[in-house]
């Protein structure tokens, strides 16, 4: 009989889900996924859920292809050497490969009165929360959004879009990716929406109290409800499991996504950094990097060579409510293009990019390898010149 070969995929988000969709191009790689909840979660929909323009769970029967096993419930250790995962719930998961794929949250903030008072966004539970406490509360009550990257912005935007009365802490530069006119093009938007934005160096949140935040210029807003965006953190599994990671706990990998401890465990995603130079929080790298893990698991089992990434972005899209929107262009590696596209058109390519993830991510999984990324990146390249310049400094 043929050997099954085992394969299991730790987080079912957009970097899981494609990878466990394109391994079904063989029939012999029996597949799990383990996640805490029975749902998949549009991340990038979060904000909706907040302000209730939007859900943000979609059935992991409509993209999960057929054969694949989940289970719902956590990883608590990768255990390499006996190669099994044990569960939150008890038992372990044997397999012959690992695709770790846990994503990202926010980071914990060291503010003083924020873990206790401000609410976070970058999950499920924690965006529910947010939703019923804004229920709660009067539609007049002050809003105070902390953090002006992409997840900062769209929330303040999307609950101003919904009457409220939002003022946004940059913590320096609103949008930080954006050319300047394209920051130009975000602020007229936020401002046409009612949003109060308070950026420069001293637009900090120096402590959060139950109805109140303190600025750094001594400044104290009222602020009943306050949302925290800023930061970035990742789950804790690869370093509990003893797996090398880098500062900030994303499983450190080489280039073909194999993790540099152990040839069975590969990472995609938020949780991945490959040469110790991550790519940036995005679905837009996960589901690539998803299925760049799948096909190196298919290139060993092939007994070829598997591929180095080779990553193009084309963009950031932030929505602004559900009318208006900035789309920064890019250059595949990355780096912001002086061109834009703002208003009416880029909400509706916003929005267009919000459900071809979703199409993605179920098509792959009735069609195992249709996916195919946009590639280009030269990655490599920038990679060895950066090596080349750190080794002439030293
Ligand atoms: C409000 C908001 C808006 C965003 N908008 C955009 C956007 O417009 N465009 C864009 O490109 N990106 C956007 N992002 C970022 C994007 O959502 C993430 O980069 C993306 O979700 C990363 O995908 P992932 O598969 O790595 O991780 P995730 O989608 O986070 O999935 C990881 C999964 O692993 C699970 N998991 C964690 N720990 C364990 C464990 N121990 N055991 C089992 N499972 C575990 C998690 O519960 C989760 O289901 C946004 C994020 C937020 C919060």
């Amino acid at each position: 009989m043929e050997r099954v070969v085992r394969v299991v995929v730790v987080g079912g988000g957009y970097a899981g889900i494609i990878a466990a969709n394109r391994l079904r191009t063989r029939e012999d790689v029996q597949i799990t996924v383990i996640n805490p909840r029975p749902r998949f979660v549009e991340r990038i929909r979060l904000h909706q859920l907040v302000a209730g323009s939007g859900s943000a769970a979609v059935e992991y029967a409509a993209l999960l292809g057929a054969g694949i096993r989940l289970i719902v419930d956590e990883a608590t250790v990768i255990d390499g050497v006996r190669r099994s995962v044990a569960l939150k719930s008890g038992g372990n998961v044997a397999y012959d490969y690992l695709i770790y794929a846990v994503g990202s949250h926010g980071a914990a903030p060291a503010v003083p009165g924020a873990a206790e008072y401000a609410y976070d966004i970058a999950e499920f539970e924690h965006a529910e929360q947010l939703r019923d406490a804004l229920a709660g509360a009067d539609a007049a009550a002050p809003v105070t959004v902390v953090g002006a990257g992409p997840t900062g912005i769209e929330t303040a935007a999307e609950l101003a879009e919904q009457g409220r009365p939002v003022t946004l802490v940059c913590g320096g530069l609103l949008g930080p990716y954006l050319t300047t006119a394209a920051r130009r093009s975000v602020a007229r938007q936020l401002t046409t929406l009612g949003v109060t934005i308070v950026d420069g160096p001293d637009a900090k949140v120096t402590a959060v109290h139950p109805h109140s935040v303190v600025l750094a210029d001594g400044r104290e807003l009222p602020s009943p409800i306050t949302v925290w965006t800023a930061g970035f953190g990742v789950p804790d599994l690869a370093a509990r499991s003893g797996l090398s990671t880098d500062a900030v706990g994303r499983l450190l990998t080489d280039e073909t996504l194999t993790s540099i401890d152990d040839p069975r465990i590969l990472a995609a995603g938020d949780a991945a950094a490959p040469s110790g130079q991550p790519l940036r929080m995005s679905c837009q790298a996960a589901i690539p990097l998803g299925a760049h893990a799948a096909g190196t698991i298919l290139s060993r089992l092939a007994e070829s060579e598997p591929a180095a990434i080779d990553i193009a972005f084309i963009g950031q899209c932030i929505s602004l409510g559900r009318k208006r929107a900035t789309m920064q262009l890019a250059h595949f590696d990355d780096t912001a293009r002086r061109a834009y596209l703002a208003g009416r058109f880029a909400a509706t390519v916003k929005e267009a990019i919000c459900k071809s993830t979703v199409w993605g991510l179920a098509r792959e999984a009735r069609k195992p390898g249709s996916y195919s990324a946009i590639k280009g990146g030269k990655r490599q390249q920038r990679i060895a010149a950066a090596m080349a310049l750190a080794d002439q400094q030293r």
